[in-house]
């Protein structure tokens, strides 16, 4: 139920219908070379803090070891994605996956209540671009001399500080390569081969790589990505209630806008029109205009507006974390709306199912492969014989000996020609032939075909509590 946007009086309050998805408007924003202004105020404190946590643990999180090798590895020749005394193989992927969806659902949870406080506050593009602002303030200055500096023709030190710049940026972007790339290497063989220039040209064509998907994304595309990549940003409306908190312009309070001095009593609102919401926003945008899919809730602005009102004397929170229902002053129900109780209990039932499994996985993996040459064997003195190929793999990050034995199974026993105690080193896959005989008389003479089930299981010897079991056919001949 959207309304004219370019109402003065109060464009958020005509924005959305009570209890429905808030529109999300689509306004022309400010293109073409963005350099934010510099902003400090308690947002971009806690930004730049979160930002830089986010980094430190991106490079740091590959150093930390377990057992001997690094705690978080995805060991894509190996197949094995190790987190600490948890390793999981293909077939386990499942987790995985559950655990991409319980955090895209966690995602949804957050943004009914905070909006886009991930695309803000952790989100790596935002930390990285932020990070790369920061390089180029170092080099070029502050927005105002980078604006001048755009505008320059090209001189020798126009060349220097972009050349500078565009080093630094490399560089940044190949620091980032590797310490993507060492998810995936151990980071104890990754940096020395880096250094050494000794890694393999796969290795060195993958860092290379992200470097430079690195060096472009933040260097050059950064608010780019948000807008026009992100499938994010455009689907986010669906999960915004009245109840969400955005960053919003209190229309009521701020209009009508307009310049003025200091103390000078006047009958505007209290936006003096200073533009510096617009100025430090990451992605050009007048928040004064209501609610649009290019905010990513950084808090720039908020901080931006608060300082302006200090200088005035006004009260802050001009731009402050609101909902639609806060400022259409309205009944609040943050904790009781629909979506968030919805979301709530969808990530609550599948955090849950997650555990369960993960408490459900199993150390031992077991494939029963039946002989397909024959359904079984008549052997000399009364038996008959089927074979099976057992593939056991051992899941630990230890070497463990295992028993095979059969599971109920009165009749029927492993031949003796086979071992019941096989060693696997850790993370292997043994295949085993086993071949299991039924006792019968030696004058027996059935005729008809006869199908049982029999069943395998595998114990850890080290540990009887870890065990795995799998049912399969055994054929021979019955008298009736
Ligand atoms: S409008 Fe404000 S909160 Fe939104 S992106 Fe711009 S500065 Fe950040
Ligand atoms: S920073 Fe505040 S006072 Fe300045 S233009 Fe923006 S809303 Fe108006």
């Amino acid at each position: 139920m959207s309304q004219d946007l370019s109402s003065k009086e109060n464009p958020i309050a005509t924005r959305a219908a009570l209890g429905q998805a808030i529109p999300v408007t689509n306004l022309p924003v400010q293109r073409g070379k963005i350099h934010i202004k510099e902003q400090k105020g308690r947002f971009q404190r806690l930004r730049t803090g979160l930002n830089s946590l986010l980094i430190l643990f991106f490079f740091l999180l590959p150093f930390i070891p377990y057992q001997g090798r690094q705690a978080l590895l995805l060991d894509v020749e190996r197949q094995e994605f190790h987190f600490f005394s948890l390793t999981l193989w293909p077939q386990d992927f499942t987790l995985l996956a559950w655990l991409f969806i319980i955090a895209a659902f966690a995602l949804f949870f957050v943004t009914v209540f905070w909006g886009r406080v991930w695309c803000g506050y952790l989100c790596p593009q935002t930390s990285w671009s932020f990070a790369f602002v920061w390089i180029e303030r170092q080099i070029e200055g502050n927005s105002n001399k980078r604006h001048a500096l755009d505008k320059a023709p090209w001189s020798l030190e126009k060349v220097v500080k972009r050349g500078v710049k565009h080093l630094a940026w490399a560089l940044a972007g190949l620091i980032t390569g590797c310490g993507f790339i060492a998810y995936f290497i151990p980071a104890s063989e990754l940096y020395p081969q880096i250094f050494t220039l000794s890694a393999s040209f796969w290795v060195t064509a993958w860092v290379w790589f992200f470097a430079l998907c690195t060096y472009l994304n933040a260097g050059w595309m950064r608010e780019q990505m948000c807008l026009h990549c992100c499938p994010y940003a455009r689907f986010q409306s669906a999960m915004f209630d009245a109840n969400t908190l955005t960053v919003s312009y209190d229309a009521a309070r701020g209009e009508s806008r307009g310049p003025r001095k200091r103390k000078q009593a006047t009958d505007l609102g209290d936006c003096v029109d200073c533009n510096l919401c617009v100025d430090v926003c990451p992605t050009g945008i007048d928040i004064r205009n209501g609610l649009q899919y290019e905010c990513i809730n950084c808090g720039a602005c908020v901080d931006a507006c608060d300082q302006t009102m200090d200088k005035f004397g006004y009260d802050k929170g001009l731009i402050r974390y609101a909902s639609e229902n806060e400022l259409q002053k309205k009944e609040v129900k943050r904790f009781t709306s629909f979506k968030f109780v919805g979301y709530g209990i969808a990530v609550i039932t599948m955090l849950s199912v997650f555990a369960l499994d993960l408490y459900r996985h199993q150390s031992i993996d077991l494939n029963v492969i039946r002989d397909r040459q024959s359904l079984y064997r008549e052997v000399g003195d009364g038996r008959i014989e089927n074979s099976y190929t057992l593939k056991i793999r051992n899941k630990t990050q230890e070497d463990h000996q295992y028993l095979i034995s059969l599971a109920n199974t009165a009749n029927h026993g492993i031949a003796k020609e086979t071992s019941q105690k096989v060693l696997i080193r850790a993370g292997e896959q043994l295949s085993y032939p086993v071949t299991v005989f039924e006792q019968k008389q030696a004058d027996f003479a059935g005729t008809k075909l006869q199908k049982q089930t029999i069943a395998f299981t595998v114990t850890n010897l080290s540990n009887p509590k870890e065990k795995a079991s799998q049912a399969s056919p055994f054929f021979s001949l019955s008298a009736f």
